[in-house]
């Protein structure tokens, strides 16, 4: 954790007794955020506990003299990032940059208010993301189809960011942090066509999304991430052998933290991928229920996790949703083969 302090605000309200509370700029009561912790080099671990649940998104702070911020957590999170960036002494002119791995509402949902609050931070967002960046309207339609109506009870929306904030990362590009230390992108379709992952030069960490998957410390199991529209099985797996090829030295989730044995997390993730791709496809053939038989076989992945912590992983990463993905890629593979005759 280092010596940096992380005491509370000026507007701290503790109750004696009572829960601790922040309160943000129209006086709603925030919960005080979890200290961040330090998990390399200059690199620092936001919860911004989605739904009021630890462990579960995670925001990265990347340290140095242009300060960069890997993901925002949905915009529901923002008054606690934006504690957060203040309690590690981040003032409004010094955050230098904001990255979203990928422009899922979980990601990146709090980035029009982060871009505001921040107004010298430059935004930085994969070619196929952007323009829904600077226009919202079409992803929060979307967003709103897949969330129902946990899109304003649990993310909240998603607020545009000026085109003239917005820098389109290309493939192998970097992001200068410090005059030693830079963040190479990493395209990385798989879970989404517009997910980038960024590989730390200082310390080696390698900012994976969502695209390895979801694993919460609280569950303890590894689980694919596959949902519509975009998942693409070759794709993802084309990127995880891309991570691998980077020797990263930790990967950090966006659910949930670092996980410092990357070349095997990787070989668990190709390897969890095609086994729940294997089912969903057979189930798929033989017009059975996909999520159903996800569950089914997958079940015994989640004994032993308690029930609250399962309802976590339900909403990150629900059988329902990857089904959906899986279907989905599979349908357009068929009428694409069906299509070249
Ligand atoms: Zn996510």
């Amino acid at each position: 954790m280092g010596g940096h302090h992380h005491g509370p605000g000026g507007h701290h309200h503790g109750g004696a007794g009572g829960a601790d509370h922040l309160h943000d700029a129209d006086g709603h009561e925030i919960p005080v955020p979890p200290p961040p912790r330090r998990i390399g080099d200059g690199v620092l671990e936001l919860d911004t506990l989605l739904g009021g649940w630890e462990r579960v998104t995670a925001g990265y702070l990347v340290e140095g003299d242009a300060p960069v911020l890997v993901e925002t957590g949905s915009q529901s999170s923002v008054p606690l990032l934006l504690a957060h960036l203040e309690q590690v002494g981040l003032g409004p002119d010094d955050l230098a940059g904001v990255v979203v791995t990928h422009i899922h509402l979980d990601h990146a949902g709090g980035v029009g208010d982060v871009a505001r609050a921040f107004p010298k931070a430059t935004v930085y967002v994969h070619p196929k993301g952007a323009r829904h960046l600077a226009d919202p309207t079409k992803l929060i339609d979307s967003a709103a189809r897949v969330y129902g109506p946990l899109l304003d009870s649990l993310y909240g929306r998603l607020d545009p960011t000026p085109a003239e904030r917005i820098h389109v990362l290309e493939d192998g590009e970097t992001i200068r942090v410090s005059s030693n230390r830079e963040l190479t992108a990493i395209d990385s379709p798989g879970h989404a066509k517009h997910h980038v992952g960024l590989h730390d030069s200082e310390s080696g960490i390698l900012f994976v999304g969502d695209a390895v998957g979801v694993k919460l410390p609280d569950a303890g199991v590894l689980r694919p991430s596959t949902p519509p529209p975009d998942f693409d099985l070759h794709l993802a797996l084309t990127s995880l052998r891309k991570f691998a090829g980077r020797k990263p030295t930790g990967l950090a989730l966006a659910h949930y933290g670092l996980l410092s044995d990357p070349l095997d997390v990787l070989d668990e993730a190709d390897g969890t991928l095609r086994r729940w791709a294997d089912v969903a496809e057979a189930a798929y053939r033989n017009g059975e229920d996909i999520a159903a038989a996800l569950s089914t076989t997958f079940a015994a992945d989640l004994d032993g996790v308690p029930e609250e912590h399962r309802e976590k992983l339900e909403v990150m990463n629900g059988v329902h949703s990857n089904a959906a993905g899986f279907r989905r890629w599979l349908t357009t593979n068929d009428a694409s083969a069906a299509s070249d005759g």
